[in-house]
C-alpha cells in the first residue's frame, strides 16, 4: 500500500514530542511522502500549545522543503455531546481536524455505551474530520456502531500506527477487528504514523499491514494520495456549508 500523506504528526508544541515543523518536513521529503499534516495536541493537552499557537498556524508556508504542509489538530474530545477543547472559529481556519478521547484532558471515560456515544457525537461534530485511534482500549467503543457512524457521516477512521507499539498497549485486536469492519462496510481510513518526532514521519508499517490483511481498499485511503485528501477535505468543506 503506497501512501502520499501522513495525515497525523506532532511537533514541539505538543510539549512530548522532539521535531520542529521544518524539521518533519525535511524527513517527509527523504521519505518521499509528499505532504504531512501537522496536528498537534488541542489546548487541554498539559503542556501543549494554546489558542493562540493555533491562531499563529495559518502563517507557515504551505509548502515546506517541497511538501505541502497542512495545518491542523488533534482536539480533544470534552465531553458526551461531541464538543472539543478548540473554539470553532479556530477549527473553522485550519485544514484538518482530528479528535479523539486522550487522558486528562476533559472526558473522563465511561461505560461503552457512554463513550460509543461521546464518538459517535464527535462523528456527527461538522469540523471533525478524522477520528483519531479510535480502537483505544483505555476508552472501549462499540466498533460497529463507530464505523456505521463514520460511513453515514462522510468521515474517516484511524488506523494508527502507534496503537501497535509501545504508546498504545492492547489496542491491537481492536484496530484489526475495526479495520475489518470498515474493509467490509467500505468507510473511509486514515493510515497514519502519529509520530513524535522526525525520524518516524511516514513510520507506519504496523498500521499498512493491518489495513492489508482486513482488505481495505487503496481509494478508501483518504492518505493514500494527495489528490484523495483535496477530495475528502473538499467534500467536508461543503457538508459544512449545507449545514449552516
Ligand atoms: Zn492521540
Ligand atoms: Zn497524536
Amino acid at each position: 500500500m503506497l501512501l502520499e500523506a501522513d495525515l497525523h504528526t506532532h511537533t514541539l508544541a505538543s510539549g512530548h514530542a522532539f521535531s520542529t515543523v521544518r524539521e518533519m518536513a525535511q524527513y517527509a521529503a527523504r521519505k518521499r511522502l509528499k505532504m504531512i499534516a501537522v496536528t498537534d495536541h488541542g489546548v487541554r493537552m498539559p503542556g501543549g500549545p494554546d489558542e493562540n499557537y493555533f491562531r499563529q498556524l495559518r502563517g507557515l508556508p504551505d509548502l515546506i522543503c517541497g511538501v505541502e504542509v497542512l495545518k491542523g489538530v488533534e482536539a480533544n474530545i470534552v465531553d458526551g455531546y461531541g464538543n472539543l477543547d478548540m473554539p470553532p472559529d479556530i477549527l473553522e481556519n485550519l485544514d484538518l481536524v482530528l479528535a479523539g478521547f486522550h487522558d486528562g484532558t476533559g472526558y473522563q471515560g465511561g461505560s461503552v455505551e457512554q463513550n460509543t456515544a461521546a464518538l459517535v457525537a464527535a462523528i456527527h461534530n461538522p469540523l471533525v474530520h478524522i477520528i483519531a485511534h479510535p480502537g483505544n482500549p483505555l476508552y472501549p467503543v462499540e466498533l460497529e456502531k463507530i464505523v456505521m457512524a463514520a460511513k453515514a457521516a462522510g468521515k474517516a477512521l484511524e488506523i494508527n500506527n502507534g496503537s501497535f507499539t509501545f504508546r498504545r498497549p492492547g489496542s491491537g485486536p481492536r484496530c484489526e477487528y475495526m479495520a475489518k469492519l470498515a474493509a467490509k462496510s467500505s468507510v473511509l481510513v486514515s493510515v497514519v504514523s502519529d509520530a513524535h518526532n522526525c525520524f518516524t514521519v511516514g513510520a507506519w508499517e504496523h498500521a499498512v499491514a493491518v489495513a492489508e490483511r482486513a482488505g481495505i481498499r487503496p481509494e478508501n485511503v483518504v492518505n493514500s494520495s494527495t489528490g484523495l485528501v483535496r477530495e475528502f477535505l473538499r467534500r467536508n468543506k461543503q457538508r459544512i456549508r449545507k449545514i449552516s
